[in-house]
């Protein structure tokens, strides 16, 4: 009886296991950010069409309000290469993968 018992014990431990492996795994620290898609993209400046103040002047008074432009270099602050290096890595995450043929 008792040598059954604990064989019972051991299956159910050994499922556990498998249930565990099954699982998908999925890395913590995955990029959350999603790609733009192609015609959200301003292909001319390489910026979001929702950020390019070159295409779009009246863009500027909104980022201003959000606080997320910079002066200095006429662009949006988040966006901002020469003020923060690291925004060439947000703005290489956010360019859609499939570039339009008739994009520049
Ligand atoms: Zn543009
Ligand atoms: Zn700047």
């Amino acid at each position: 009886m008792i040598r059954h018992l604990t064989l019972c014990a051991l299956m159910l431990a050994g499922t556990g296991v498998l249930a565990c492996e099954e699982k998908p795994a999925v890395p913590a620290d995955a990029p959350k950010v999603e790609r733009l898609k192609s015609d959200q993209w301003c292909w001319t400046h390489d910026l979001p069409k929702d950020k390019c103040t070159s295409c779009d002047r009246k863009l500027i008074p909104a980022l201003k309000k959000e606080k997320d432009w910079c002066g200095e270099h006429a662009v949006a602050e988040s966006l901002c290469v020469k003020c923060d290096p690291k925004s060439k890595e947000r703005i290489d995450a956010l360019r859609p993968a499939d570039k339009p043929k008739d994009a520049k």
